[in-house]
Formats: C-alpha cells, sequence, structure tokens
C-alpha cells in the first residue's frame, strides 16, 4: 500500500498513528489507575453511608426503647393505677408528638388493653402476641411484623405495601417491684425505613444507590422490592469495608454491609446494606473516557496535519524538483526551481541541481555550436572533393597533351554506345585517324615540336565534327571519332574527308605540311561486342597507309 505513496501521505500516517498509540496508551493507562482509585473511593463512600445509616437507625431505636423504658417507669404508672386518666394522657402526648407511634397502649399482667391512645383495641387481648409475652419479663424491641390487630383499625398510607410495625414494651412494675402490666409502642415501619433512606438520599443524587435492610436471617426488610428476591447479603462479608459483589440481577454492585447496634436488650441483628452499581461509580471515568478520546482524535487530526504541513515543506521542493527535471527532459518550458525552501539540503539539492543543468545546456550548446561546424566542414570538403573527383574524372579522362577524351574515356564510351545502339536498334561508325610518317617530324625537328603538331592536329579533327560527336586520343599519334545516330556510308565519308582535308590543307608551324589516313567502319546493332569494329577500321586504316596514305577507307568498301 505504501509502495509509492506520498512522503507527506506517510509522515501524516505516521504521526496520526503514533500521537494515536500514544495517546490512547496514555489514556487508557491514566483510565485504569483513575478506576482503581474511583472503585476505592466509591467503595469507601458506600461504606461511609452504611455506617451513619447504620449507626443513626441504631440510636434511633435505641431512643425510642428508652423513651419507653421512661415511660413504664412514670410515677403514674408505677403507683398501681392502670387504669389512671393520667396514664392516658401520657400515652395520648406521645402518640401525638412522635408521629413515628402508630400505636400506645398499656396491657394488665393478663394480657388486656386497658388503655390506649385513640382508644384503640382497649379490651382486647394481647396475651399472645410476643411483645407482651417479653414485655412481662423485661424491655423488649421486637423485630418488624405486619399489623395483625391494628392493620383493621389503622388507615394504610401504602396501599400496595402491608401495614408494618416494630414494637417496643417494657413491663410495669409497682414499687415492691410486681410486674401489674406492659406498657407498649408500635411504630410505623417506613419511619425506620425513612430513617436509613435519609441518609441516601442527603449524600447521593442519583437513584442508583441503594440502601437495604437485612434481617438477621438474610431477608430484605427494605425495599419491599426486593424482599426475599436476594439471598446475597447473607454471604457478604462484614469484615471488609465493601466489597464487589455480583447480585443475582447480573450486575456488579460496590456492596457494604454494615450491623446496626441498637445498644438494645433485643439484639436485632438487623444489618444496613448499601449497593451502588458499579457502572455508576465509575461513570465519571466513563465520561473521561469519551471526553479523552475527543481530545484523542482532536490531537490525532491536528498532529496529522503538522505532519502533512511538515511534510509538504520538504516534498513540495521534491516535487518541484522532479517537475524542473521532466521540463529539462522534455524540454518543454524553462524549469522552475524550487525558491522558498527553508531545508537546507533541498536547496543544496536544488542548486546542485540547477548547475548541473546549466552545465549540461553549456555543454549541449557546446556540443551543437561543434555539430554546425562539423556540418559545415564537412559539406565543405564534400564540396571540395566533388570538384577534385571532377578534377580526378577530368584527369583520368582526358589526354594531357591534348585536352580531349583520352583511350580510357573512348573504350568507356564505346561500351555507352553499344547498349545505347542495342536498345534504339540503331548502329555508329568509328573512324580510324593516324598521322603519316610522324616519325620522321620527332627525328627531324624534335619532340616538342611533335607535341604541337599533335595538338594542333587534336584542335582540327575537332573543329571538323559535331557536338555529338565523339572524338579521343587513341595513342601517339592516333586519334578515333565516333559518329553516332547510324550514319550513313556516304555521312562517314564526308566526315572523314572534311578531317582529312582540313588537316592536309592546314599549315603546321615548323614542319609545313602534315597528312593523315583514315580508316572507318560501321557497327551494327546486331553486333555483340564492340571490338570488332575497332579491327575492322584498323584494317581499313591500314589499307589506307597500304594504298597511298592521305585518305580514307571505309572497311565496307573493301569487299
Ligand atoms: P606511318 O606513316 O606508317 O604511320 O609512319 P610513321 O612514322 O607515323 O610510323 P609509326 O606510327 O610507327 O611512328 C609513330 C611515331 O610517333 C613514333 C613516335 O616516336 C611518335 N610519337 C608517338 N607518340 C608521340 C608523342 O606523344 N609525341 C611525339 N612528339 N611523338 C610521338
Ligand atoms: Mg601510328
Ligand atoms: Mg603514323
Amino acid at each position: 500500500m505504501f509502495k509509492h505513496s506520498s512522503f507527506r501521505v506517510r509522515l501524516a500516517l505516521w504521526f496520526g498513528g503514533l500521537s494515536l498509540f500514544t495517546l490512547l496508551s496514555v489514556g487508557i493507562y491514566a483510565g485504569w489507575i483513575t478506576a482503581n482509585q474511583m472503585k476505592i473511593n466509591a467503595g469507601e463512600a458506600v461504606h461511609a453511608q452504611a455506617v451513619a445509616a447504620a449507626e443513626l437507625l441504631g440510636a434511633n431505636l435505641h431512643e425510642r426503647e428508652i423513651e419507653i423504658i421512661l415511660l413504664s417507669q412514670a410515677p403514674h404508672f408505677v403507683r398501681g393505677d392502670l387504669t389512671s386518666p393520667d396514664i392516658l394522657a401520657s400515652l395520648e402526648r406521645r402518640r401525638t408528638l412522635r408521629s413515628e407511634f402508630a400505636w400506645l397502649g398499656v396491657a394488665d399482667a393478663t394480657g388486656t388493653v386497658v388503655q390506649a391512645s385513640n382508644n384503640m383495641l382497649v379490651g382486647q387481648s394481647v396475651a399472645q402476641r410476643p411483645w407482651f409475652i417479653a414485655g412481662l419479663k423485661d424491655v423488649y424491641s421486637g423485630d418488624v411484623h405486619e399489623a395483625l390487630l391494628l392493620a383493621k383499625l389503622l388507615p394504610n398510607t401504602h396501599t400496595d405495601e402491608p401495614l408494618r410495625f416494630i414494637d417496643f414494651a417494657a413491663p410495669i412494675r409497682t414499687g415492691d417491684g410486681k410486674v401489674i402490666g406492659v406498657v407498649a409502642a408500635h411504630a410505623h415501619w417506613n419511619w425506620v425505613t425513612s430513617t436509613v433512606q435519609s441518609i441516601i438520599n442527603r449524600r447521593n443524587n442519583d437513584s442508583e444507590t441503594q440502601i437495604l435492610i437485612v434481617s438477621n436471617s438474610g431477608n430484605v426488610l427494605y425495599p419491599q422490592t426486593l424482599a426475599g428476591v436476594s439471598e446475597l447479603p447473607t454471604k457478604l462479608p462484614l469484615t471488609k469495608n465493601y466489597s464487589i459483589a455480583m447480585w443475582d440481577d447480573g450486575h456488579r454492585y460496590l456492596t457494604s454491609q454494615v450491623l446496626v447496634d441498637a445498644d438494645s436488650t433485643t439484639n436485632f441483628g438487623w444489618r444496613i446494606v448499601v449497593r451502588q452499581p458499579l457502572e455508576n461509580a465509575l461513570a465519571p471515568v466513563y465520561a473521561m473516557y469519551a471526553r479523552f478520546l475527543v481530545l484523542a482524535l482532536i490531537a490525532v487530526i491536528l498532529f496529522s496535519l503538522l505532519a502533512w504541513r511538515l511534510a509538504q515543506s520538504v516534498s513540495k521542493p521534491i516535487e518541484q524538483l522532479a517537475a524542473a527535471a521532466h521540463c529539462i527532459k522534455h524540454n518543454t518550458s524553462a524549469p522552475r526551481y524550487p525558491t522558498d525552501t527553508s531545508l537546507s539540503e533541498v536547496a543544496q539539492l536544488s542548486n546542485a541541481m540547477q548547475s548541473m543543468t546549466e552545465s549540461l545546456l553549456t555543454r549541449e550548446r557546446e556540443l551543437e555550436l561543434l555539430n554546425q561546424t562539423l556540418e559545415q566542414q564537412v559539406l565543405q570538403r564534400t564540396d571540395a572533393l566533388a570538384v577534385a573527383n571532377k578534377q580526378l574524372e577530368h584527369l583520368a579522362t582526358t589526354d594531357p597533351l591534348t585536352g580531349i577524351n583520352n583511350r580510357r574515356r573512348f573504350d568507356e564510351k564505346l561500351v555507352d554506345y553499344v547498349q545505347m545502339g542495342k536498345r534504339t536498334g540503331r548502329g555508329f561508325s568509328i573512324l580510324l585517324l593516324d598521322a603519316d610518317h610522324f616519325k620522321k617530324v620527332n627525328d627531324n625537328y624534335g619532340h616538342p615540336v611533335g607535341d604541337a603538331v599533335l595538338q594542333q592536329i587534336a584542335r582540327l579533327i575537332t573543329s571538323q565534327t559535331r557536338a555529338t560527336d565523339f572524338v579521343a586520343r587513341y595513342g601517339g599519334e592516333e586519334f578515333v571519332v565516333i559518329l553516332p545516330n547510324a550514319p550513313s556510308a556516304a555521312e562517314v565519308m564526308t566526315v572523314a574527308e572534311k578531317i582529312r582535308s582540313a588537316i592536309e590543307s592546314a599549315s603546321f608551324p615548323e614542319i609545313g605540311k602534315m597528312t593523315m589516313s583514315i580508316g572507318s567502319s560501321y557497327w551494327h546493332p546486331e553486333e555483340i561486342n564492340a571490338t570488332d569494329v575497332i579491327q575492322r577500321a584498323d584494317e581499313a586504316l591500314y589499307n589506307a597507309k597500304a594504298s597511298g596514305r592521305n585518305r580514307v577507307v571505309a572497311y565496307e568498301q573493301l569487299k
């Protein structure tokens, strides 16, 4: 994936990834430490509430017990007359002042209610009630129970919950210690529950933290919704301030359990359990996690952007350099080098590339100039060579003495004429000319004079032929003429005669007169090779010599 990815993308991803990794590890570690500390703090807080509720409840229960003890020992009670209006007044007063008391009453030693607040249960027997049986002997604080007798008489304000009370009772003893009856009070159960609930309500704003009152046997007495639901509280250790326990509902709770010490003659054995869902306790950590995650994301984006910008400051000039190199390679436009880079390495690279390009361009220009010079030289040399070739060609095909074509040129020309003749079907004639007694010229006047004679002969022959005729020096004092375009025998004879007569009539310096013998022959297109025609012309020339010189003989006339 990263094979061809840009430096920018890579750096941004690295920075982003590293910062995410760092922030997340720090966050998770910090969160873990915080969560642990919060568990401890919340656990201790839960325990503190349980202790406070237990103490408050214990104190309250104890206070009600003392109330009953004081009442049983009041003078109008111990005097022995349980029907005394003072007793009733005292009962009524307490019931009015202490709203938690639903009922206060006095039963005689047989268990018959003698007097009671609002006259409730008066005359009825409570002999079988636990509070009466226990109250005859000693001070008694009773466990919570549903109202058996009072339920019908008292208005039930908590419609969905049965009316429940806890009982306080104390024996009434006369001065000599004889038990004449029992004074008792039934306190509303909701007085107990509101006492403990007030602790929770005071300390917690949320409704997640719950307080439970659990009986000695492990039954949940309060709240009613959890009654008989959970078996856990009995298993909870009382030695630890708090523990994290899994409850029946499958949730984990920070749980603390404290015994209620009522400092009473009757041990209630109640326990206060406060529980708070662990999730709820750790909610601030989760909130912190969420906030930290947002912060981490922002930081990651910022770091990535920063890395992107940083990488851009490196990659942009490199890209510009690449573009410049592209320009140089394709010669499209003048290369533009990065100018505003603050990175010394990139600036160095840019400078190096610029100077390299400049030296390359200079070298290229030099090479171009050199090339042009070389081309010019080549052209000049080619021209010179052409001239030299022409000169060479001229030299190779020209006779140096007379300036007319030489034997070599004649040989070539003869081949050309033969080929052309075969193509066109038209023949040609050749004249072989030989100076008469030339040896004597050399002998009598010297070689240079002989040369001059030969030059004059050449001029004379040329002047007597047409431009289309071909004249060459055949060798020594012999010349040859080719007459093209199938000349007739008469035409050939006319030309030959013209030449012969022009030489005969010409005046040669030093020597005076000169003659030439001429032999001719016709080449016919049917002939295969060209040498035969020369042979024949030579034969005719020989014939002309033999028959007296200074004449023209046509080979064809010989037969
Ligand atoms: P004929 O009439 O039988 O032809 O007699 P001739 O004297 O011309 O006989 P021949 O052809 O044997 O002699 C030719 C002479 O031409 C011989 C040679 O010295 C002379 N000669 C050949 N080439 C040159 C030349 O280039 N310059 C000069 N000066 N003389 C030449
Ligand atoms: Mg000769
Ligand atoms: Mg001769």
